[in-house]
């Protein structure tokens, strides 16, 4: 399989290439030329999740990983449940953050350091990864490369706007992991990796890769978890996924899913105050805009690079996006009181970036009065934003063994500017 670049359709690499450059040459995002269309027959057979993994993952990865190869990768990357909890008899959420790190980062991060890895195994080779962070990307990146040998990896997170426990799994690996702390935005720091990307010098001086949504083999392993879960409602129908979106990174490996044989009813990309998306919907008009910083910080993004992905898969026209997907922007207050009623009716935890996936799911049921199935993607631990929940609750939210241990370490991170002279000259020291 080829992947091409969305600025260009000339430009195209294997899956390897695409995986370690990132971002291609041009600034533009890697595309697959095609999504195989695998039929519902293959998402119905009974399969274990690292099989259905493998099953999806393959024909984008063949020409440079075995069947076999893929296999250990994806049997050791997804070792964690991924229960759906039911709230009524239409609406479950889907809990994909039991892995490491708490957050549905950990399913891209750790198939990426695992396939990395593997290819970096017989190359006498460092690579050095860049990665931008809201909060959780970091967090998972940092975690699923620790300690592999020959990747160097640099995290760059938007000072003051992570919460404490995200910045400690950030900062508190040392190693091969290092933190860097801008002054400035998530937007800022996307922005300065966007430019190292496309530094001719820093190109030269090192294998630069990347880690973000902009890379296209984080989406590949999040399209599974959408199959998963339609073949754990146990119909042969459409259903609706409410996503809460930041870089949209999460709701385009929905859309993978769903050109490879997915039913669904709607695609729901729900935000936070952060609508450029909605907006765009809406008015037909992409703006850009500086992050709003919310209390679904890991969503506070105000140019979601996975845009230029959507417009791709639906040829840039808007009607054709608008059938499939439906978009709205919630507030902090509707966020705290989703919390807050979800707690009282179900007696049951969500994050805030969950609660915007719940808001957006009601909000289409009120509009359509659809009775289909819905899954809302419940993309953190409630326990990561006990900052943000506790006061909504009037309860302490007991930490998890893993994150009592992480804020217990000593937080070591390199305080940076938002200018881009300023990382380049931290990574080519004069
Ligand atoms: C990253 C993140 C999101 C947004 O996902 P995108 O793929 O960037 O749209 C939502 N919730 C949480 C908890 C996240 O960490």
């Amino acid at each position: 399989m080829r992947f091409f670049s969305t600025k260009n359709n000339a430009v195209s690499v294997g899956f390897k290439d695409a995986l370690f450059q990132g971002l291609a040459e041009d600034g533009g995002l890697y595309m697959p030329e095609t999504i195989p269309h695998l039929g519902t027959d293959f998402f119905q057979s009974n399969l274990s999740y690292s099989e259905c993994a493998v099953g999806m993952i393959h024909p984008f990865t063949k020409d440079d990983l075995t069947l076999a190869q893929l296999s250990d990768i994806c049997e050791l990357a997804f070792d964690f449940p991924i229960p759906i909890k039911k709230l009524n008899e239409t609406d479950s959420v889907l809990e994909l953050f039991h892995g490491p790190t708490l957050a549905f980062k950990d399913f891209a991060a750790r198939f990426m350091a695992r396939t990395m890895s593997h290819f970096l195994e017989n190359e006498n080779k460092e690579i050095t990864i860049l990665v931008a962070t809201s909060g959780d990307t970091g967090s998972a990146v940092a975690n699923g490369f620790f300690n592999i040998e020959g990747i160097k990896v640099i995290i760059l997170y938007p000072s003051n706007r992570v919460s404490a426990i995200q910045e400690k799994q950030l900062t508190t690996l040392g190693g091969n992991i290092t933190a860097l702390e801008i002054n400035g935005t998530f937007d800022d720091c996307q922005r300065m990796v966007k430019s190292a990307f496309q530094d001719a010098e820093l190109r030269s001086r090192f294998t630069l890769s990347s880690a973000n949504s902009i890379n296209v083999a984080r989406l590949l392993p999040q399209s599974v978890y959408y199959a998963w879960a339609w073949k754990q409602c146990g119909e042969n129908n459409p259903i609706i996924f409410s996503v809460p979106c930041g870089n949209f990174g999460n709701l385009t490996a929905g859309l993978f899913a769903n050109r490879m044989g997915i039913p669904v009813e709607k695609f729901i990309a729900a935000t936070n105050a952060n609508d450029t998306f909605p907006y765009f919907l809406n008015s037909g008009t992409l703006q850009d805009q500086d992050a709003i910083q919310t209390i679904s910080n890991a969503m506070d993004v105000g140019v979601p690079s996975n845009l230029d992905r959507i417009q791709t898969l639906f040829d840039d026209d808007i009607n054709l996006i608008k059938k499939d997907i439906s978009s709205w922007s919630f507030s902090d207050d509707e966020t705290k009181d989703c919390i807050q009623n979800i707690h009282n009716n179900f007696d049951y935890l969500i994050d805030p970036h969950t609660a915007i996936g719940v808001l957006g799911l009601n909000e289409y049921r009120e509009k359509t009065n659809s009775r289909t199935k819905g899954i809302v993607l419940s993309t953190a631990h409630p326990g990561k934003f006990a900052d943000v929940i506790e006061p909504i609750i009037g309860e302490n939210i007991p930490l998890t063994d893993s994150l009592q241990i992480a804020m217990k370490k000593e937080r070591i991170s390199i305080k940076m500017s938002k200018k881009f002279s300023d990382l380049k000259d931290y990574l080519l020291p004069k």
